[in-house]
């Protein structure tokens, strides 16, 4: 349920409610039965340009700076309400290079997940690269167009009337708290600070790494979950 007030300590708090904030939380909910989660969203229920401004930052190198806040939607659901929705999988050249922590082989299970999140046909993933036209040596791989799927929508009657996931908006998280091993939970803007056992980073591709540096965080100093069942592992769970 939407709240302007939250408990002190929650044993998962998510922050960010784009397309991984709320899958996680669907997930914990449905499938884990985790039965108090809090998610903190920066923006409203829906766009606002003062908010938005929250996304700006000092840019250098080829993109202008305005090009990261239009990229960045602080509201309910995220960038979601501007996705194109094309969906495909990651190339294996993407994995060359060795920078994620994890192959493309760990990756493909969970693209079936992600078909019935982005409620695309079950036939979706197309791992194969075809030529683009009968006689051309040149292949592409195809790509599957989802509704585009808004999250701020898809889970908005979850987010109205789950009594196990409390969503405050028009909370930004400044800090996320840690005694240098382990994560203790979240300072908001305003100051105030929620404990909390797990904390679901979710805010984006700039906002993860943005708010992790305000934080004095790195990812090798904290053992950083991959899964959902890991986030869920050792938390109380129900029906
Ligand atoms: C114009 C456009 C078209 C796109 N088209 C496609 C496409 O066709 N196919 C595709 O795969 N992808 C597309 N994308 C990218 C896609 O939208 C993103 O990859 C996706 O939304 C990322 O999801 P996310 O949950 O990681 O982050 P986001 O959706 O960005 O959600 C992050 C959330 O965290 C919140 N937040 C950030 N910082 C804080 C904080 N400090 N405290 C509290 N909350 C915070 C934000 O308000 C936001 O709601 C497109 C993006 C744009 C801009």
């Amino acid at each position: 349920m939407f709240v302007t007030e939250s408990n002190d300590h929650y044993p998962v708090i998510i922050i960010g409610s784009g397309p991984a904030g709320m899958s996680v939380a669907s997930e914990l909910v449905g499938k884990h039965g985790v039965q108090s989660i809090l998610l903190l969203e920066s923006g409203d229920l829906t766009y606002d340009a003062e908010l938005n401004e929250l996304s700006e930052v000092t840019a250098s190198g080829d993109l202008p700076a305005s090009h990261y806040a239009i990229h960045a939607i602080r509201a309910f659901g995220g960038t979601s309400l501007v996705c194109a929705g094309l969906c495909g999988v990651l190339e294996p050249m993407s994995f060359d290079n060795g920078e994620w922590p994890f192959s493309r082989e760990t990756l493909l299970p969970f693209y079936e997940r992600a078909i019935s999140i982005l409620e695309l046909p079950a036939n979706s993933v197309v791992d194969d690269v075809a030529p683009i036209n009968s006689d051309s040596f040149i292949n592409y791989r195809p790509v599957d167009l989802s509704k585009p799927v808004k999250f701020g929508e898809k889970y908005l009657q979850f987010a109205r009337e789950s009594s196990k996931l409390d969503v405050m908006l028009r909370a930004t998280v400044s800090r996320i708290d840690h005694d240098g091993s382990a994560v203790k939970g979240v300072t908001l803007a305003t100051g105030r600070s929620i404990r909390a056992d797990k904390v679901v980073l979710a805010c984006g591709g700039v906002g993860n790494p943005r708010l992790l540096l305000q934080s004095g965080l790195d990812a090798g100093r904290l053992s950083l979950s991959a899964s959902v069942s890991e986030i869920s592992g050792g938390l109380p769970v129900g029906g």
